[in-house]
């Protein structure tokens, strides 16, 4: 995969739209709880989760399958309304979803029947800017996700991990104060995966936009991550928040290194320690 050197042109203009985040994508999440269903058939999904996650900070959710990662993150998006509890956004709460909270799924969402520049340019097209705004926008972000050739592709014709790049830039165009990314490689061959972790950070290095990235690999979650939240298994809620001091830019090279190997060792011991104290109190 070709992993785009990002032109001195395109930076300035993703911080002209409010790159490096501006002070903007501050969640605040307190006291949430999400219930499915009602009475014998209800199902606890999130346990009472409080967080805060400061302006431009890339926090990985890291839980097993189930725990209720995505429906943490859909929450945060607008897309499912807590039990109890609030979320808010730069102090504004959460009602529905907004540009400003870009999505990107596991399944790459694209519209099979635009191509990759109209894919991109969809919402800026929506949010009424002219025709060559919109352009202009499109190629800043084609060119940050290294896919200038392919505009005029559809996406069967890209491949799953240039997919998901334009799913990015999908959600980059509407210059999101927060980017909510769900398992985004989870269905990537194990190189490409490696390829696309990287420039994520490039990218999230030019725009500096507050990143919550929903994963269940503990070595995406540390080579990514500020901040790593451990979630319990079901009903989810945070059991571990640790920092990860390793320094950026981050380099696939590092994942192999003394530190990232004593930084994943800590991160397991409190995933097992904390998993075991649930274990022992469910048994209670
Ligand atoms: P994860 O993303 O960590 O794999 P989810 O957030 O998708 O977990 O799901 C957490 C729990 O909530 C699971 O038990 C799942 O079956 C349940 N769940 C998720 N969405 C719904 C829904 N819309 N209706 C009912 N149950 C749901
Ligand atoms: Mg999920």
């Amino acid at each position: 995969m070709n992993v785009q050197v990002v032109s001195l042109e395109t930076r300035s203009k993703a911080k002209r739209f409010g790159g490096k985040s501006g002070g903007r994508g501050h969640i605040q999440i307190k006291g949430v709880t999400v219930r499915f269903g009602h009475g014998a058939d209800a199902h606890q999904a999130v346990r009472e989760t409080s967080l805060d996650i400061p302006p431009g900070q890339f926090v990985c959710l890291l839980g097993p399958s189930g725990c209720g990662k995505s429906t943490l993150l859909n929450s945060i998006a607008g897309y499912i309304m807590p039990s109890t509890g609030s979320i808010q956004v730069d102090g504004e709460a959460v009602k529905e979803p907004g540009p400003e909270r870009g999505m990107v799924f596991q399944q790459y969402s694209l519209f099979p029947w635009k191509t990759i520049r109209d894919n991109i340019a969809f919402g800026p097209k929506v949010a009424g800017r002219g025709y060559a705004e919109c352009s202009s926008i499109a190629n800043t972000f084609l060119e940050m996700v290294g896919l200038t050739r392919f505009a005029d592709k559809y996406p069967t014709e890209l491949s799953g991990g240039m997919q998901q790049r334009v799913g990015i830039a999908r959600a980059l165009a509407n210059y999101p104060s927060v980017l909510l990314m769900d398992e985004p490689f989870g269905a990537l061959d194990a190189q490409t995966r490696l390829m696309m972790q990287e420039n994520l950070l490039k990218i999230w290095s030019e725009f500096g936009t507050t990143v919550v990235f929903v994963t269940h690999d503990v070595d995406e979650a540390i080579f990514l991550a500020d901040r790593v939240l451990v979630m319990s298994a079901s009903p989810g809620s945070i059991i571990a928040d640790l920092a990860v001091p390793l320094p950026r830019p981050r380099v696939l090279d590092m994942a192999t290194s003394p530190d990232f190997m004593e930084i994943k060792k800590e991160c397991l011991e409190q995933i097992r320690s904390e998993s075991l104290k649930a274990f022992e109190e469910q048994d209670r």
